[in-house]
């Protein structure tokens, strides 16, 4: 999608360090951290938002992926968000589960 900050960082127009990747998402640390610890899971289909979901297996895999990134980063208590709509503090229209750890 075109000017949409994840699936430019996703197509390496914009550089950023992937944490972690697989088939269907890829994460990164924030740019702006609200904890410690504040790492972005973001799927490779662009979907605006949870609105958006139709198939649960994509919000599934996503979790998937936090538990795996929390194995991989030490992270043993966190908090997991996910804004939807402008009007909840969604910044970037483009789904992603924030994982927040102190
Ligand atoms: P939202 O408010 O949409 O739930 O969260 C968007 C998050 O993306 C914010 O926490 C913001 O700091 C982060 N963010 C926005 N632009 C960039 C960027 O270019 N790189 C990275 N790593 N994070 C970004
Ligand atoms: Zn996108």
């Amino acid at each position: 999608m075109e000017n949409c900050i994840f699936c430019k960082i996703l197509n390496k127009e914009i550089p950023s360090k992937f944490v972690y990747e697989d088939d269907i998402c890829f994460a990164i640390n924030d740019i702006n951290p609200k904890a410690k610890k504040h790492i972005l899971v973001i799927p490779k289909v662009h979907v605006e938002s949870l609105n958006e979901v139709n198939d649960f297996e994509l919000i599934k895999k996503m979790f998937e992926a936090v538990k795996k990134i929390n194995k991989q980063e030490n992270i043993t208590h966190f908090k997991t968000l996910i804004n939807t709509g402008a009007k909840a503090g969604q910044e970037v229209m483009h789904l992603h589960i924030h994982i927040l750890s102190d």
